[in-house]
């Protein structure tokens, strides 16, 4: 972004098959450049953007990019990854990833075709929101067919939960990638590419995804899928008694019914939105009938959102939850970071450890959205009480210590939608994610509940290291893992895609094994930031304040417990006691790109 030049690189095959793509080609060019980065907001910075060996073929839920950086919100490694069209379209421009470092004069954007790459000048697109910039973009290049992803005025404005959007509302979420491209004066990247993608076996890649879509049409909850989308799990959740609410001091919600995917159904979806090529089309596109928020529209919610900006915040107004939703879309903030930030702003002010004088003069309580909106825009512009909320959990805790006990976050990282006091493995789950306390990684709630009770600390490990060797591997191959986690389908197919795109034969073991490397991999890179044992354990309101209402009543994560599984979850890992891999792990990395 500096010199504005670009350089294409090729990899061989023994990096290609190694890394795979995505997160994987992702963390290993930021392992290579590690010693190089003192800021993650500093120019030397690096912003790989990585779609898989999957992405924009012809399979369901071939749509992923990967954005893999060190993370403002963190400090360490972080990575997050958006569908829509974005990476089918860069890697038809002809690229398996971009690097992007440096420090551009003035604002600019990205535009990348099959002959150039070129950083172009754009000062207008300054304090835009994602979608008007998206739009801007497209008008300056003359054609409704590229693809952008841009960032609003939060990535602008450094915003450490910042994300980036495409495609309306589709967004890379988390570790604020869009506050990597703000500290570059990125405002976005446009891409058009029209070249066919590799596949060894064409043939063979045809009937596979035939027998993957009957599959998934047969499937008993494939329409009611497509209805709801990930809003079905609202319900669920709530009924299990996990769904955490006013900020996570209880469980249940009893207004769930006003925000579930059913009342979305009834009142307010008017049509479907899918990723690239997706049969499962699980985006939701929303409008307000009546009321305050009358013509508001936007594609969503998804359960994160409608928790944390829902029954986090004590709001039980659909609506109310779609306008916040679609605020975050347009200023480009991350809904769960958000959320989490303002349930504890709201706690702090109700429960007198903060006066109304410190947020502004505002007198925050429970379920105000009209608030909720206001503290949204300021975030986003830094105005304020936001100036210091836009630095996430981390900058509220050096300013006021004192409310510690109500945080919820690993890491610095704002925990995601899903209470772990009643299901330990999710603790863990959260504990050891690389990114810090985000769901994604391994979510285990089910079967933890479907085993009512039974479990040992090894059932736990195992399934918490299972899911964090599967669902990255998704994110090394540039798939969905959606198909899998809610239509069963099956992982080992994804093995034989993998196989007929390369012309290698390659077994589900072999891929888990890669995967399980790079979590490895990701550790060491976050292990040279100083993170080990400490860093891995629950919040203080996991631990020690108990589950105030739901089946889980008094229920609090158990530190001996938990100690027990971390010392197997590293033996399981080969790494030390103190939750480093050993010194040895980081020389099978030291590999060139050829
Ligand atoms: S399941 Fe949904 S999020 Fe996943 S690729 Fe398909 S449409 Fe996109």
């Amino acid at each position: 972004m500096t010199s504005g030049e670009s350089r294409v690189v090729p990899f061989g095959d023994k990096f290609a098959l190694k890394y795979i793509g995505g997160r994987g080609f992702g963390a290993k060019l930021l392992f290579d450049q590690l010693s190089n980065i003192k800021d993650p907001l500093g120019p030397e910075n690096i912003l790989v953007v990585a779609p898989g060996p999957l992405t924009g073929l012809y399979l369901p839920g071939g749509a992923k990019t990967h954005f893999v950086s060190m993370a403002p919100l963190t400090g360490i490694y972080g990575d997050s990854n958006m569908g829509g069209n974005f990476g089918t379209e860069l890697r038809q421009a002809g690229y398996d990833a971009l690097v992007i470092a440096g420090l551009a004069e003035r604002l600019s954007y990205l535009w990348i075709d099959e002959e150039e790459v070129a950083v172009v000048p754009a000062p207008d697109l300054a304090g835009k929101e994602c979608l008007e910039a998206e739009r801007m973009v497209k008008e300056k290049l003359q054609s409704e067919e590229v693809r952008v992803a841009s960032i609003g005025p939060a990535g602008e404005n450094l915003v450490r939960f910042a994300t980036i959007n495409t495609d309306w509302s589709r967004n890379a979420g988390r570790c604020g990638m869009g506050a990597v491209l703000g500290s570059k004066n990125l405002k976005a990247i446009a891409v058009r590419g029209g070249k066919d993608l590799p596949v060894a076996d064409v043939a063979g890649l045809r009937l596979l995804t035939e027998r993957s879509m009957k599959e998934l049409s047969s499937h008993a909850l494939f329409e009611f899928w497509q209805q709801q989308g990930l809003m079905s799990v609202v319900d669920y959740v709530n009924s299990a008694g996990i769904f955490p609410t006013r900020n996570y001091a209880e469980n249940v919600f009893e207004q769930a019914e006003q925000i579930d995917g059913f009342r979305m159904e009834k009142e307010y979806k008017i049509g479907d939105t899918a990723c690239f090529g997706c049969p499962m089309s699980c985006g939701n596109i929303c409008l307000v009938k009546n009321g305050k928020y009358k013509g508001t529209i936007a594609e969503g919610p998804e359960y994160e959102t409608a928790c944390m900006l829902g029954s986090n915040l004590g709001v039980g107004d659909f609506a109310a939850i779609l306008r916040g939703n679609q605020l975050c879309d347009d200023l480009g903030i991350d809904t769960i970071s958000s959320g989490n930030l303002i349930g504890v702003m709201i706690e702090a002010v109700e429960s007198g450890l903060l006066k109304p004088s410190d947020v502004d003069g505002m007198k925050l309580q429970w379920g105000d959205d009209g608030q909720i909106n206001v503290l949204l825009e300021k975030i986003a512009h830094r105005e304020g009480i936001g100036d210091l909320l836009a630095g996430g959990t981390r900058a509220v805790l050096a300013r006021w210590p004192q409310l510690t006990p109500l945080v919820v976050h690993v890491k610095g990282m704002e925990q995601s939608a899903y209470d772990s006091r009643s299901t330990i493995s999710m603790a863990l789950a959260y504990g050891t994610c690389d990114i810090g306390a985000h769901h994604n990684r391994a979510w285990t709630v089910g079967k933890e509940l479907e085993a009512g009770g039974s479990w040992k600390a090894e059932d736990r490990v195992d399934l918490v290291i299972y899911h964090q060797t599967i669902r990255p591997l998704f994110d090394m191959l540039g798939v969905c893992r959606l198909p899998w986690i809610e239509l069963g389908f099956d992982e080992s197919r994804y093995a034989e895609y993998y196989s007929v795109v390369t012309g290698v034969p390659h077994t589900l073991d072999e891929l888990l094994e890669r995967s399980r490397a790079i979590w490895d991999l990701t550790r060491l890179i976050s292990a040279a930031r100083g993170v080990g044992r400490k860093d891995d354990y629950p919040p203080p309101r996991m631990l020690e304040r108990a589950v105030e209402k739901g089946p889980y009543v008094g229920r609090v994560v158990e530190r001996s417990e938990y100690d027990e599984m971390l010392d197997l979850y590293y033996q399981k890992r080969g790494w030390r006691e103190d939750g480093v891999p050993p010194a040895g792990r980081a020389r099978s990395f030291k590999d060139s790109l050829g």
